[in-house]
């Protein structure tokens, strides 16, 4: 059986501005094991990318703290690590790529240098090695090695993503945390680099967080779906569970406001409302104020863990006596 890489108990994470508490994780439990890819869904400011930052140990200090939980990397609670740690965790055991080439790289550096100085700090080798190393993965990434020496404005986009693959994948990381990424690149380009991502996944037997708001990206390279809203886990299965058994309003909502290339006459349906603000959070059921469904115990207690099947749980109170469920011991 394959070992777990990442395991996030109930974590807890919030910012604090001019005195105003932002709560942008709110108890969140996540296991991945090696070899796996998890999509973590949900719209802009569900707070994905804050819980793929503590995996780093990398909430932005002062205003981000992580108030309560644990997130075990490889069997270590990374909060409890110093910088120092960190910075050998970081690379040699987890990596992260984020949404934006353009400003992810260093102007002034050629990308081999750039690849090189990450294998230099980690595996302690001297500059030769490191370049001949660089080389290779920008070969891995289908960037031909003799573009070691060229500077990232030289690159298209779609270049630049596989060039922070490279960087990312330099030290053979066992989890790799993909920010979004390729939201800032053509279709056709998405599809070339996602087509890597998979193949490189494999050859490395690396496990995955892809953070995306894209169905179409989940059903392409995820094995297990987080839905989140506002800071939570509000649903999360198997791909099957997912896509062919979904229950929580919220993700039907996602999947209803895709468009239906089956029918070119159908109409979008947005979910109704906004996300709520994470200053002030709405009682009980965070997603009551936009939810068709919504009951009088909605908005004021907060739904538990209604476990459907063995891969498959929902916090929505719809599920509550479900004779095919059991709440979650403790909850
Ligand atoms: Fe909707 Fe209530 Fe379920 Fe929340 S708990 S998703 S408001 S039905």
């Amino acid at each position: 059986m394959a070992d777990e890489i990442l395991k996030i108990k109930d974590l807890v994470i919030q910012y604090v501005s001019d005195g105003e508490v932002t709560e942008a994780v709110n108890g969140i439990d996540l296991e991945l094991k090696e070899g796996q890819t998890l999509g973590l869904v949900g719209e802009t400011g569900a707070g994905k990318t804050t819980t793929a930052l503590s995996v780093l140990n990398l909430v932005p200090k002062p205003q981000g703290r992580v108030v309560s939980g644990e997130v075990f990397l490889d069997g270590e609670n990374v909060l409890e690590k110093s910088e120092r740690e960190m910075e050998a965790i970081r690379g040699n055991k987890v990596s992260m790529i984020f949404q934006d080439p353009m400003s992810s790289l260093n102007p002034v550096m050629t990308v081999g240098e750039q690849i090189a100085e990450v294998v230099r700090i980690h595996d302690n080798v001297d500059e030769k090695t490191a370049m001949a190393r660089a080389r290779e993965m920008l070969e891995t990434v289908g960037i031909p090695g003799e573009r070691a020496g060229e500077y990232p404005h030289q690159f298209s986009g779609g270049m630049k993503q596989r060039v922070l693959i490279a960087i990312a994948l330099a030290c053979s990381p066992k989890l790799l945390l993909a920010d979004e990424p390729t939201t800032a690149l053509d279709v056709t380009i998405q599809a070339q680099v996602l087509e890597l991502m998979r193949g490189l996944k494999k050859k490395f037997n690396m496990a995955m967080v892809m953070i995306t708001h894209d169905f179409g990206i989940v059903a392409e390279v995820c094995d297990e779906v987080s839905v989140m809203y506002a800071g939570r886990i509000v649903e999360h299965g198997n791909l099957q569970d997912i896509f062919d058994n979904k229950r929580h309003p919220y993700t039907e909502g996602l999947f209803n406001s895709l468009p239906d290339i089956n029918n070119r006459k159908s109409s979008l349906k947005p979910i109704k409302g906004l996300m709520p603000d994470p200053t002030n959070l709405p009682s009980g059921c965070p997603f009551h104020p936009r939810c068709d469904y919504v009951c009088e115990k909605c908005s004021k207690e907060m739904p538990p863990k209604t476990w459907i099947n063995d891969t498959h749980y929902v916090r929505c109170w719809l599920y509550e006596n479900t004779t095919e469920s059991r709440l979650t011991e403790g909850e």
